[in-house]
């Protein structure tokens, strides 16, 4: 469909970007709002990411969501630009939503932490932050699950990455609450846990498997895997078999959205029962075909 002069105009960039789910979120809320607007997916190749996303705001475009790989080079391209990007996305070191003002500069901000923390606020409600935690990876979706949890008060976040030296570089951006961790040490560090996430891609279809025994794990630690597809991961399964409350990564993606929609729609969206329920039957057909 071709859009109308009035058509707000919206969509995730990536590489590849064909699974994102995205589309099917926002669309749902668009719907549900009645709201003349569209989001697509923009699948674009690395190298073609600054000159497309320069181009977005006279092709109609009122923002955009970033998605791998390219959320550090929005961060780069605003900045180069004289835009505006928000202290939470200086300190992630990435953009994953951007708004084109008419009149203005353009913004640069990062969601994923406020997702991440509403999530666990939503499926953990007894989990209060008061014991360490440990946080598998480094990447940006770790540096933002740290901000999150550093924004809540977590007095010591455990980083337990294959490559010591981010876990490192991490500590120096977000001083001594982070504790860098060895990768062999992983299983030792989860002795007096309250939480435990995983912020790699292990456990993801396609990927390797996350090798961690969870012997160590006291009874009542939550475990958080950002990953969502599949829903359940392997580390959810063998977490909930020795009976502890599992988080999974569906509802961080839902909620990492609420705002950006909001800044671009003018409505903060609900995450709804139906619209998990829908998200869940879209991931469950993917795992059958
Ligand atoms: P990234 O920047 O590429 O970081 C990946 C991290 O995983 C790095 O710390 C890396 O360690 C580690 N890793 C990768 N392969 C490994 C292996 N074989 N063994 C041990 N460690 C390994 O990726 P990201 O952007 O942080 O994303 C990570 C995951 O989070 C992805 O699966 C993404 O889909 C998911 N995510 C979910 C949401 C959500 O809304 N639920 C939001 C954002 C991201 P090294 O430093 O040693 O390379």
């Amino acid at each position: 469909m071709t859009p109308s002069k009035k058509t707000i105009r919206t969509g995730v960039m990536g590489w590849p970007v064909a699974h994102s789910r995205s589309p099917l979120l926002h669309g749902y809320w668009l719907k549900q709002h009645a709201i003349n607007g569209e989001y697509t997916a923009l699948a674009v190749p690395p190298g073609d990411f600054t000159k497309t996303f320069s181009q977005l705001p006279e092709q109609g475009f009122s923002g955009v969501n970033i998605t791998v790989p390219h959320k550090q080079a929005a961060l780069e391209a605003i900045t180069l630009a004289g835009g505006a990007v928000t202290e939470m996305a200086r300190h992630i070191g990435a953009v994953n939503a951007v708004v084109f003002h008419a009149n203005g500069p353009v913004e640069g901000d990062n969601t994923d932490a406020f997702g991440f923390m509403e999530n666990l606020r939503e499926k953990a409600p007894q989990w209060k932050g008061d014991n360490p935690v440990a946080v598998l990876g480094a990447g940006g979706a770790a540096r933002a699950v740290c901000a999150g949890l550093a924004g809540a008060g977590v007095k010591e976040i455990r980083i337990v990455n294959r490559t010591e030296e981010k876990a490192q570089n991490l500590a120096r951006m977000f001083g001594p609450s982070i504790i860098p961790v060895s990768w062999e040490d992983r299983e030792t560090s989860l002795a007096d846990v309250s939480l435990l996430v995983n912020g790699t891609p292990l456990g993801m279809a396609g990927s390797p498997l996350l090798d961690l025994a969870l012997a160590r794990l006291p009874a009542a630690a939550v475990v958080y895997d950002i990953v969502y597809a599949p829903l359940e991961t392997p580390l959810l399964g063998a977490a909930k078999a020795r009976g502890n409350p599992v988080v999974d990564g569906l509802g961080m993606l839902i909620h990492q959205a609420r705002p950006t929609f909001e800044a671009w729609f003018g409505v903060l969206p609900e995450a709804t029962s139906e619209l998990r329920e829908m998200l869940e039957a879209d991931l469950r057909k993917g795992e059958t075909t």
